[in-house]
């Protein structure tokens, strides 16, 4: 019998030993109180790790470097889109978190109170995140590419004490104005926050609402040389609400707890990016997605390191940009999604050699499929390893990736890699239940709880769905699902092959069919709607939208179809925001739906990527199928 390699051994005693093996790991991040448990996990599927243990996110990620690394990069600011660039070391870093910490007291921001975060990709967001673990306040940052509907949803479900924002953010040149948005959600929501900080860039108007609205600035001055001391909290107190999309048109609230996470993180930094303190992190996410929240805040930060934080374009001013960035800060380990890559592919090559990447130890890519071509011609391109990590925004940090750090390994172009550490990831057969132990077989990928240390704890305010939505859905046992289907080969390589609900992925973004179906028939003329994803060579999925009308004469010449149109995708940026906006929207006289009533999306979806259909003897009506050819096809 051959022996098991480093890493399987790493991983079997992660599962067999889970307390020796995350008591270990826990060494990695400073604890004000020791915990008195690894895992509690007497109320399955709800875990406490670390239970009877106080920390402090904020410390770790700052304050425990002062020491070491005071005058040492840790936070870079980069905006390709106001020119302007700034580094904080962390002893200024630490001094703008604490001034912010204390204008968040100042607004009446206690321990448990949630600050909703509604930023552009500035430094300021980072101060603000950072600000509020300090004084144990739980934040939810919201992606500010989400419009007045979603950001009303949100604050509604999170019942913010206070909003922070700012004027504008940019994009490709373009100011894109956040505070009349903020106002509308506002103006939409039930729950009204007390106080909104508004960060100033002077890039649009503001229309300050009295009473209510704060400016920055000014308070900041008040609090130059204030010290605000880091809250010592329960391993279990929640560190911050993610909004994320599921199968019904309300995002679900990931919770996240405070030791477990920084744990996570921290080990992650180490056996799955290979990264050491001292070194540059550059994550081209935004703060608005998980990635930006782990892998732009707080991992490395965490873990000692400089991180950068990018607003713009990965081609403006040119294709350079990125790999500039890597060359003049000495960036270690980067990190980006798949999409990003193809948008590079397009480019030059000649741009990212113009650099000196020495510094670079690999690239990673995550949040959608990698396909082959593109890992191929990146990998060639900087001549760096490309490695596909596969995570979602329930866990925090990878499921499945290589643990380089444990053990080097090889790549499979196609497969984000094996299961990581502490997760007992499981393949099941969708429908007996059964666990599927051969190679090469399809199966509903699932893990075996408790789930490891830094994944959600629950969904915020409903532990009921948490564990109807995650945990009840794998036939006749207790797992959580990822809801994504994949295969193992016989070297335990996961190949990740599409989601089971309707879970969109756009650009590596996630959305739900549901909110956007939502979004439009909220249109007068739109009865009934579709949406689905379907495969798009650049952002590897798009929505497309197959509408119903109450009154198709309006819709009748082309011209009348193309305004429509036009409108309807309009409601969609108006609610939601730009990034949710269907690539098209065609219209039809029925749906395809069985006799039952139920939308038959993956038809659909098959009949839009020219696949077939499958079997449709349930479908009400038979024509409605090649109408949706027909429109696909006009
Ligand atoms: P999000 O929570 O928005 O990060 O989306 C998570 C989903 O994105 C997963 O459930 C997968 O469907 C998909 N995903 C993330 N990373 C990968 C990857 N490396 N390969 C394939 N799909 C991925």
């Amino acid at each position: 019998m051959s022996t098991p390699s480093r890493y399987a051994e790493f991983h079997r005693r992660s599962i067999t030993d889970r307390d020796g093996f995350w008591r270990e790991q826990a060494a990695l991040i400073d604890w004000h109180k020791p915990f008195d448990q690894v895992c509690d996990y007497s109320r399955p599927p709800f875990a406490t790790w670390f239970a009877g243990g106080l920390t402090n996110l904020c410390h770790n990620a700052v304050d425990r470097h002062l020491k070491d690394r005071a005058d040492q990069n840790a936070l870079v600011f980069v905006s390709t889109e106001t020119e302007t660039e700034k580094a904080y070391s962390f002893r200024e870093l630490h001094a703008e978190v604490q001034r912010m910490a204390a204008i968040l007291l100042q607004l009446g921001v206690k321990k448990g109170d949630r600050v909703l975060i509604y930023m552009p990709m500035i430094a300021e967001a980072a101060f603000a995140i950072l600000a509020c673990a300090r004084i144990g306040a739980i934040h939810s940052v919201v992606f500010g590419g989400f419009a007045s509907h979603s950001l009303a949803s949100r604050i509604d479900d999170a019942q913010p004490v206070a909003i922070i924002s700012a004027d504008a953010g940019m994009r490709g040149g373009k100011v894109v104005p956040y505070k009349h948005l903020l106002d509308e959600a506002i103006a939409l929501s039930a729950h009204k926050p007390a106080k909104v900080l508004m960060v100033n860039r002077g890039l649009a108007p503001l229309e300050v609402v009295a009473g209510r609205d704060e400016d920055y600035a000014a308070l900041r001055q008040q609090h130059l040389n204030t010290e605000v001391p880091c809250e010592w909290v329960d391993s279990a107190h929640p560190s911050y609400i993610l909004y994320t999309s599921g199968t019904t048109g309300k995002p679900k609230g990931v919770q996240r707890d405070t030791a477990g996470y920084a744990v996570a993180l921290a080990a992650s930094m180490r056996h799955i990016y290979m990264a050491q303190p001292g070194e540059t992190y550059f994550s081209t996410s935004d703060i608005g997605w998980v990635v930006g929240h782990s892998y732009i805040i707080y991992g490395p930060l965490i873990n000692g390191m400089a991180t950068i934080m990018y607003e713009g374009l990965p081609t403006r001013p040119d294709a350079g940009i990125w790999w500039q960035l890597v060359e003049k800060y000495k960036v270690s380990v980067m990190f980006s999604a798949p999409t990003a890559a193809r948008v590079l592919k397009k480019q030059d090559p000649a741009y990212l050699t113009k650099y000196d990447l020495s510094s670079l130890k690999a690239l990673f890519l995550a949040g959608e499929p990698l396909d082959e071509p593109t890992a191929t011609w990146m990998s060639d391109a900087i001549k760096k390893p490309v490695i596909d990590n596969y995570w979602q925004t329930e866990t925090g940090w990878p499921i499945m990736a290589i643990c380089n750090g444990i053990e080097p390994a090889p790549t499979k172009y196609g497969s984000p890699g094996k299961a990581v550490y502490g997760f007992d990831v499981r393949l099941i057969d969708e429908s007996s239940g059964e666990e599927i132990t051969e190679p090469n077989k399809k199966g509903v990928i699932a893990v075996e709880g408790p789930l490891p240390p830094g994944c959600l704890q629950t969904v915020w305010g409903d532990d009921e769905r948490y564990v109807k939505t995650y945990w009840s859905s794998i036939h006749g046992s207790t797992m959580y699902s990822t809801f994504d289907w994949g295969v193992r080969d016989a070297d335990g390589y996961f190949y990740i092959l599409g989601r089971t609900d309707d879970v969109i992925n756009v650009a590596g973004h996630r959305l739900g069919t549901r909110e956007i179906e939502e979004s439009i028939s909220s249109h007068p003329n739109v009865a009934e709607v579709a949406v689905v994803g379907v495969a798009d060579q650049l952002k590897g999925q798009v929505a497309v939208a197959f509408a119903v009308l109450k009154d198709p004469s309006l819709a009748a010449s082309d011209a009348d179809a193309l305004k429509l149109e036009g409108a309807i995708m309009k409601v969609v940026d108006d609610q939601l925001g730009a990034v949710a906006r269907p690539a098209r929207v065609r219209f039809v006289s029925v749906l395809p739906k069985t006799r039952s009533g139920k939308l038959l999306r993956r038809a659909i979806q098959a009949v839009c990527e020219g696949r077939d259909p499958g079997d449709l003897t349930t479908m009400e009506d038979p024509t409605a199928l090649q109408q949706v050819r027909d429109a696909v096809s006009a």
